[in-house]
């Protein structure tokens, strides 16, 4: 019995601490080791290490160049990868397989130009797999039923778009962290079907959590939009830099602004259950150049430090 006191009052003491401080120690991530890469390609003076051998549908792979370069991209399923310059290191790309990519075998180039002026192409042929997300149907109260239209989810998805689409050559972050410590009720890229009216894509993971919990930046970034959307209810959109965002949705309560950099683990929100919500919980989502991701599986994996 004393014990079990003395444990919630510590609980207490530390919850209360992290509130005064404004930041919350959720579950840190220990960023991965680099790992071996699978295969590297050469042009002349120019290497490209290629660390994936294949991409599940909504995951990202890493490329990394050396050599005297001065400007390079990768083109992937009919979008441009900027390479960011981390000096002493090499040049690295992010190359997304987008959530709804048909599961197959796309090509991969590499435009390089070296420092003499010389442009070089690198090809090779990557392979989507199946990730097969699975179906989920939900039912929202009458008043919320507006949001299973088409339309409503067309322009939410354009303003996105719009938001997550800038890339900036610089890195904010250091390391990550889970934007709080809750079970998860819902995994990336679900089909999910409301009122058996809409059909959509799930394009991050939700954590179930009474109104009012605390929500940590997942790391350091710039606030680009703190505001209301119609499906993401009150909304936090954080760029880490190098195209790479964090947006948490259906807040209760907004503790940031547009503009402002926060840290990792500054408290951004309180959870609710606002927007295209059926109950209390957050949900989370991360953006690499415009495409969503498995969050979950973003954090675990390893980028360059
Ligand atoms: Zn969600």
């Amino acid at each position: 019995m004393v014990m079990i006191m003395n444990k919630r009052l510590l609980l207490s003491v530390l919850l209360a601490f992290c509130l005064l401080a404004n930041r919350l120690s959720a579950q840190e991530v220990t960023p991965p080791v680099r790992p071996a890469p699978t295969e590297t390609l050469t042009a002349p003076g120019i290497s490209a290490e290629v660390y994936f051998s294949q991409l599940q549908q909504g995951t990202f792979g890493i490329i990394r160049l050396t050599g005297s370069i001065t400007e390079a991209r990768a083109l992937f399923l009919n979008r441009q990868y900027p390479f960011f310059e981390r000096p002493g290191d090499g040049w690295y790309a992010f190359v997304i397989a987008a959530i709804d990519a048909r599961p197959r075998d796309y090509p991969l180039a590499l435009m390089i130009r070296d420092t003499a002026g010389t442009d070089s192409t690198l090809n090779k042929v990557v392979t989507i797999t199946n990730a097969n997300f699975t179906n989920q149907n939900f039912n929202l109260s009458p008043d919320r039923v507006y949001l299973t239209e088409p339309e409503v989810e067309r322009l939410e998805f354009a303003r996105l778009n719009v938001l997550i689409s800038p890339v900036r050559p610089e890195r904010l972050w250091d390391t990550w962290q889970m934007p709080m410590e809750a079970p998860l009720i819902s995994g990336f890229g679900q089909y999910r079907i409301f009122n058996q009216n809409i059909q959509t894509r799930h394009t991050g993971v939700d954590h179930e959590a009474p109104v009012g919990t605390p929500v940590a930046a997942i790391g350091r970034g710039e606030v680009v939009y703190a505001g209301r959307l119609d499906i993401r209810g009150n909304y936090v959109l954080i760029d880490h830099g190098y195209g790479i965002y964090s947006g948490y949705a259906h807040f209760s309560q907004l503790n940031v602004q547009r503009g402002q950099t926060v840290e990792k683990g500054q408290i951004i929100g309180l959870t609710g259950n606002t927007g295209r919500s059926s109950g209390p919980h957050l949900h989370w989502e991360v953006a690499i150049n415009g495409e969503w991701v498995d969050s979950i599986e973003f954090l675990a994996a390893w980028l360059p430090s």
